[in-house]
């Protein structure tokens, strides 16, 4: 079992990467950067669906240009994403990024990565070195003869020691893979070898419900193992989806504790409401709750605060009267169409209660 807190601390803007149990919530913008509007708009609709960190891609002077006023209108880190173009780089920084994903093995001369190197000393930013499996240098393809984790590990090292040997040690690493074996073994490799904070990704993983599975069976066995400090799923979907995920995954893991949890029936022939539509509903309710509070959604009465005894408030359907209940307990019938009404109404009480302790 790997300790995500025995990591080396890295600040990021006004959060501190790694040296914790801290998991933070990464995404990235589908906008084009140079779009100011479009890309703040994104950013701040991720910021509202518990976004902690954003990355844009800088891919031009347009791109590059437009950071300044972007950062003065959020309120999270801002990530540049640049490849192969060091001036892009230079020109993040003096912009006020406030952390630069580039491999520095792969911008040419040592003079600029030297130059990016000591534009990051002087303004505290770090850098993500950023292995991807389809990306590793053409060196190690040919030894190994395809991608592979240890292969993965050798790139990882080989820009690491560029940055090392600069006397430059504010290093995130990420070793993305579409292949989720691939991907977790890689990341164990990496945790194994070196301290720096790992940002995790299982890259490419596909649309909502497939890029869903592939992000929690691959993230979910590092985050179980200690390995991440930072989460980014990656979805061909609205990236608020991807923060959503990632904030149920931590959520699973206990390493998000303030926020509901829903706990709901699968159903079963006993049913007796619309169960289905009742529990997306509450689920869209208590998503931005930031209390430690468990709610249960039953579909009928016969097991229900049995079945519910561990959740702190909840209903149990029934035609025409429902019950509700709290710790397991019945505390009063509700009419059927009031069902939710009242659960809303007693899950604000409880966070409430919880804002003031
Ligand atoms: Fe079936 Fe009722 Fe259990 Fe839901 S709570 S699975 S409807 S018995």
């Amino acid at each position: 079992m790997y300790q995500r807190k025995d990591t080396r601390a890295v600040r990021v803007g006004d959060v501190t990467i790694g040296g914790s149990d801290r998991v933070f919530i990464q995404s990235m913008t589908t906008t084009k950067t140079a779009d100011v509007k479009a890309t703040v708009a994104e950013i701040l609709r991720l910021e509202e669906a518990g976004c902690e960190i954003a990355r844009v891609t800088v891919n031009n002077d347009e791109a590059a240009d437009a950071i300044r006023s972007i950062k003065a209108q959020i309120h999270i880190p801002l990530v540049a994403d640049i490849h192969f173009d060091h001036r892009l780089a230079l020109k993040s920084i003096a912009n006020g990024i406030d952390k630069v994903r580039i491999n520095p093995g792969n911008i040419g001369h040592r003079d600029r990565v030297e130059e990016v190197v000591k534009a990051c000393k002087e303004r505290g930013i770090p850098i993500r070195i950023g292995v991807n499996s389809g990306s590793i240098e053409r060196h190690i393809i040919e030894k190994y003869g395809y991608p592979t984790a240890q292969g993965m590990l050798e790139s990882a090292l080989h820009h690491i020691k560029i940055l090392e040997e600069l006397d430059f040690y504010d290093i995130i690493v990420s070793m993305k893979a579409s292949d989720v074996p691939l991907a977790i073994e890689a990341y164990r490799l990496a945790a194994e070898s070196f301290d720096y904070p790992l940002h995790l990704g299982i890259t490419e993983a596909g649309t909502l419900f497939s890029g869903t599975i592939k992000s929690a069976a691959g993230l979910g066995t590092l985050l179980s193992m200690g390995i991440g400090n930072t989460v980014r799923v990656s979805l061909s979907a609205d990236p608020v989806e991807e923060v959503k995920v990632a904030h149920e995954l931590l959520k699973t893991f206990g390493i998000i504790s303030n926020a509901v949890t829903l706990v709901s029936c699968p159903t079963c022939g006993r049913i007796d409401i619309d169960l289905i539509s009742i529990a997306n509903e509450v689920e869209a309710y208590v998503q931005n709750i930031k209390a430690p509070i468990k709610v249960s959604v039953l579909g009928c009465a016969v097991n229900g605060p049995g079945e519910a005894r561990e959740a702190d408030i909840g209903i149990a359907g029934a035609r025409g009267e429902g019950l509700l209940f709290r710790y397991g307990e019945v505390i009063r019938k509700i009419p059927e169409q009031d069902l939710v009404s009242e659960l809303k109404k007693e899950i604000d009480i409880l966070a409430k209660r919880y804002e003031e302790t």
